[in-house]
């Protein structure tokens, strides 16, 4: 069920569980700013979610009130995680899905990753 993306951050979320350590996942990268891990339901061979540590619900939130810092770590963390798992040739796709119509379904900021074969034209 997709999301109010302007409603507050909920700390009840799936993915804040999983910062906390309260659910398993499978980390491919973590730093300071950063946590990164594969996909439940992978929609490509290579689907890794990427999430910043801090309470954004999504991406417009992060955008407007993320200080400098934590946006810059953020982005540098998925192009490393695509560097890492040799994405960059021949290619990948990021997609950060905001609210109802972006089909966001958990309220904390998560940028997909995909790759591992041609995904062909934008997603419906
Ligand atoms: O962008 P959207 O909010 O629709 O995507 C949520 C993603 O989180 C889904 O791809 C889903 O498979 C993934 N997920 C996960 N681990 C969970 C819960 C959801 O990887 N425990």
């Amino acid at each position: 069920m997709p999301i109010d993306a302007t409603l507050p951050y909920d700390d009840g979320n799936i993915f804040a569980k999983i910062l906390r350590g309260e659910i398993p996942n499978k980390t491919v990268y973590e730093d300071e700013f950063a946590l990164a891990f594969h996909d439940i339901n992978p929609q490509a061979p290579v689907h890794i979610l990427v999430i910043p540590k801090g309470r954004y619900v999504s991406w417009d939130d992060f955008s407007a009130h993320a200080p400098d810092a934590e946006i810059a770590g953020f982005v540098r963390a998925i192009g490393k995680v695509a560097r890492d798992n040799d994405l960059v040739e021949p290619g990948y796709r990021l997609l950060a899905n905001i609210g109802g119509h972006g089909h966001q379904e958990v309220p904390h900021l998560h940028v997909h990753l995909f790759g591992g074969r041609p995904l062909g034209p934008m997603l419906s």
